[in-house]
């Protein structure tokens, strides 16, 4: 992508917002112009989610003109996840932004969920073209000649040029892309993820870099990542671990956190039973060195696991009109290809480089949203595709 100026003019461009009952109808054409004498992409997107993918997605998109609304059913509490690889000036890469203080960036490598999920936020947050509305549910995509919508559960209609879903691995908007092939698949066991402090910790000798040991349930990856004020400092830092558990199909099903083939939700600290905490303790015992025991029974001792059901999508198509999907919503790998992350920053990527291509009002969605698929559809397959010999094997290999 081109660097581009991202200066505006204020205010909030095209998205029209009406209820149920056409009350409260807002809709502004944005006249854009660009002061470093080029032409600017006008237009509106819809992005449903405002995780990482979403967030990656909207700031590109605003970058290319574009006004964006995200639309976000949680409240942002709560929310857990492991770690994700970084790569350098992510910032600048997402807004064109050349100068971003050092208390913005988001740093290169292993960083935590959380921290990489704040600063995209508020990389959002500061961009006067993102409108970020949170707590609100999208239930239905729908488009015609002229725009695309989308309904929530509240009884609101949000419409604009194109819509784009960012809504994970249990995407509601994958339907209106793909409606012969709407659910990714369970693919056959858990990850369970924690987050230990090292300060805690009892162990004498620290990791240097990523572990990756094998159990009778799976393999463990486990990861040294920075303290929460960014010390790097063995000793100092925390250590998160995901283990993989092709052992406990039985429980996820019993618990409804699988249904058929479909994942319908985690496992939240307070659902993993007394039992399941006891076993992990003493498995984690009898086959692991320290300090990735140590780092386990910390989290188990705190009720601090989380247990994720891992599914994969591989996708036959990403757009459909003006519907486009990126991220999980788009393709799901398992995490042990390590490239959810950079795979949903590939999306946003090659999304604002259709768009500024080829615009997003009239019939020009359709063609750089089509634009947008062929550019990425084969490398996504392939990644989807890449760990699924894994994904088998460990099934295959370990009972459930
Ligand atoms: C256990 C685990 C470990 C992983 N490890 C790695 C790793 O090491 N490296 C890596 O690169 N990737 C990893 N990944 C994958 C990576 O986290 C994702 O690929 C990446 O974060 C993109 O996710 P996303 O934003 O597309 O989806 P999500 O994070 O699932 O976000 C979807 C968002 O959409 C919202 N939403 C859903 N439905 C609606 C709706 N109807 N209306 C409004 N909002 C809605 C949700 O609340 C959520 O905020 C891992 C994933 C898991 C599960």
């Amino acid at each position: 992508m081109t660097r581009r100026d991202t200066r505006r003019p204020p205010g909030h461009g095209a998205i029209s917002m009406t209820t149920r009952r056409g009350e409260n109808s807002l809709s502004t054409k944005p006249t854009l112009a660009r002061n470093d004498g080029h032409a600017e992409t006008t237009g509106s997107a819809i992005v449903v989610g405002a995780s990482l993918a979403g967030l990656m997605s909207a700031l590109t998109l605003a970058r290319t003109g574009v006004e964006v609304t995200l639309l976000e059913r949680s409240d942002d509490s709560g929310r857990t996840g492991a770690a994700l690889h970084v790569e350098h000036d992510l910032l600048n890469r997402l807004t064109g932004r050349t100068r971003i203080n050092r208390r913005d960036a988001i740093p290169a490598g292993l960083q935590t969920w959380h921290s990489v999920h704040d600063g995209l936020r508020a990389a959002a947050r500061a961009d006067s073209r993102i409108r970020l509305l949170p707590n609100t549910i999208v239930d239905a995509a729908a488009q015609n000649h002229n725009d695309a919508w989308v309904t929530t559960r509240d009884g609101r209609k949000f419409h604009a040029d194109i819509v784009i879903g960012a809504d994970g691995h249990r995407s509601t908007i994958r339907r209106h892309v793909a409606p012969d092939k709407p659910h990714s698949e369970f693919a056959g066991y858990v990850i369970w993820i924690g987050i230990a402090q090292e300060s805690e910790l009892r162990a004498r000798s620290w990791p240097d870099g990523v572990d990756f040991l094998s159990s009778t349930n799976g393999p463990l990856l486990g990861y040294p990542l920075p303290a929460k004020d960014g010390t790097l400092t063995p000793g100092r830092r925390q250590l998160g671990f995901a283990w993989y558990d092709a052992t406990r199909n039985t429980l996820l099903r019993k618990s409804g956190a699988i249904d058929g083939s479909v994942v319908q939700h985690s496992l939240t600290a307070d659902q993993i039973p007394e039992e399941i905490y006891r076993e992990l303790g003493a498995e984690a015992r009898a086959e692991f060195p320290s300090p990735w025991r140590d780092a386990i029974l910390d989290c188990v001792n705190r009720r601090a696991v989380i247990g994720t059901p891992i599914s994969e999508y591989v996708p036959n198509n990403l757009a459909n009109g003006r519907i486009a999907l990126v991220g999980d919503a788009a393709h799901v790998p398992t995490p042990m290809t390590g490239s959810g992350f950079s795979a949903s920053l590939h999306d946003a990527e090659a999304l604002a480089k259709a768009i500024t291509a080829h615009g997003v009002k009239g019939p020009a969605a359709k063609l750089a949203l089509a634009t947008y698929e062929r550019t990425r559809l084969t490398d996504a397959r392939r990644l989807v595709q890449s760990g699924q010999q894994f994904s088998r094997s460990l099934a295959r290999g370990v009972a459930a």
